[in-house]
């Protein structure tokens, strides 16, 4: 039914569901500033989310069951905790911080453990999912597959808003609904501020795993700082970095536990002679939360960046540091948490807090590019030719026996006009 991870990892729901756990979280944290998909989502399908979720519990012996979500998201709270107590799910209800949808962070939220360093949920004997993917669980069941993705549209667009919108979707169609930009020229941030991507291409398409759009002017701060090449990004830190130390003291992971440490890996761009072999392993367990670029560093540098690069250069170098000290919660951790207030000013974008309403009329494309590959794994492999007609949910791309990925279905009626490895094309 090609239901992946919505919250943006893509993770195959069926690998998760096969598997044997103690929890099912059910994650609703949404912590990106400017984002509300998930809010708007739990305020209005709490019935099937948690459905969703009691299959999943079902399908990996689970005991227990805990919603996630924020506390001063008190619509979504008064939504969901009937059901959910009803179906005898508890509810932890988390502060008003960024980041706590990480999977480390929910995971100790919820349960009080520890992941293991560079492991995964299932490791303290939980299953993570976003609150969109639970409901696409439930669907799924119901013989429904995922045609649809739920966004949300805000920034400097006339109105914003939530809506689903057909797989495939074009960025230009999904900024129409929200009645167009107020801007002539802007950058769109893919999926979130901190850990999306920012394009300016509008031909840029909706996946399973896009959480919404974040239009903001050419000239915003945001946009620039981001466009910057990375060449450069390495050159103001080699420069400028004076080692205060304070993007290790904000980092997550590091309050956590972990052995993160950005300021080193900024220390290595100073080495200039020796190679990117040196680059320091203090980068490994970095989530890429973007706090230590965007909010902790009083220099406006680039930790994150300087991590992504170190995390990539190491593993083509086919070197993996695995921490061997025990993971301790850092004594300071819930003194250094970041509010979401703070967050919004510091990137320069509180003007931009609006509510984003839930649009109920459907989404009608002239026409969609559906990527192959919206999941973890291999791309599926197409199985319609060009000319072919299909009806919305029909399958167009599969998996072969044994592969990681999803099926990928038609997210409207139409023909199809072109077809590649990569991207098929339906013409409504
Ligand atoms: S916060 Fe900025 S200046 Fe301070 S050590 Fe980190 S990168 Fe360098
Ligand atoms: S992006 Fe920065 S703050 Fe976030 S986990 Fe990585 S090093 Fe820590």
């Amino acid at each position: 039914m090609g239901v992946v991870g919505a919250g943006g990892a893509g993770f195959p729901a069926e690998v998760k569901a096969a598997s044997k756990a103690e929890y099912v979280l059910a994650n609703g944290a949404e912590c990106e500033p400017l984002l509300h998909k998930d809010f708007e989502l739990m305020k209005r399908y709490p019935g099937e989310i948690v459905a969703g979720m009691k299959r999943m519990m079902e399908s990996v012996s689970a005991s227990q069951g805990r919603f996630c979500l924020k506390e001063k998201n008190r619509e979504a709270v008064e939504a969901v905790e009937p059901v959910a107590r009803k179906a005898g799910i508890g509810l932890t209800l988390l502060g008003d911080f960024y980041p706590s949808g990480d999977e480390y962070e929910i995971v100790y939220a919820a349960t009080g453990r520890l992941i293991p360093p560079a492991g995964i949920p299932l490791q303290v004997g939980c299953v993570v999912n976003n609150v969109e993917t639970l409901l696409n669980v439930e669907r799924a069941a119901r013989g429904e597959p995922v045609t649809d993705k739920f966004v949300s549209i805000s920034g400097a667009v006339k109105r914003p808003c939530a809506f689903w919108a057909p797989v495939g979707t074009s960025f230009a169609d999904l900024i129409a609904v929200a009645g167009g930009m107020t801007v002539e020229r802007a950058g769109i941030f893919v999926s979130g501020l901190m850990m999306g991507t920012l394009t300016f291409d509008l031909s840029g398409v909706v996946t399973k795993t896009t959480c919404g759009l974040i239009v903001l002017p050419e000239d915003h701060m945001l946009v620039q700082r981001k466009s910057r090449p990375a060449q450069a990004m390495a050159h103001i830190g080699k420069s400028a970095c004076d080692q205060c130390s304070y993007c290790t003291e904000f980092c997550p992971r590091y309050l956590l536990g972990y052995d993160v440490q950005p300021h080193k890996v900024m220390r290595t761009l100073g080495f200039t002679l020796s190679g990117r072999e040196n680059w320091s392993q203090w980068a490994e367990l970095c989530c890429a939360c973007g706090l230590c670029t965007l909010y902790a560093c009083p220099e406006d540098l680039y930790p994150k960046e300087a991590c992504d690069q170190a995390k990539a250069d190491l593993r083509a170098a086919g070197i993996r540091f695995v921490q061997t000290k025990p993971v301790r919660v850092h004594p300071m951790k819930e003194y250094r948490r970041v509010p979401q207030t703070l967050l919004r000013q510091r990137l320069q974008v509180e003007q931009y807090e609006a509510p984003t309403p839930f649009l109920s009329a459907g989404l009608q494309p002239a026409r969609v590019r559906i990527p192959t590959k919206q999941h973890a794994g291999k791309p599926a492999t197409p199985v319609v030719a060009e000319g072919q007609r299909v009806k919305r949910g029909d399958v167009i791309a599969r998996m072969n026996e044994g592969e990681l990925g999803a099926f990928v279905h038609a997210s409207i009626d139409g023909r199809i006009a072109r077809v590649s490895a990569s991207e098929i094309e339906i013409e409504a």
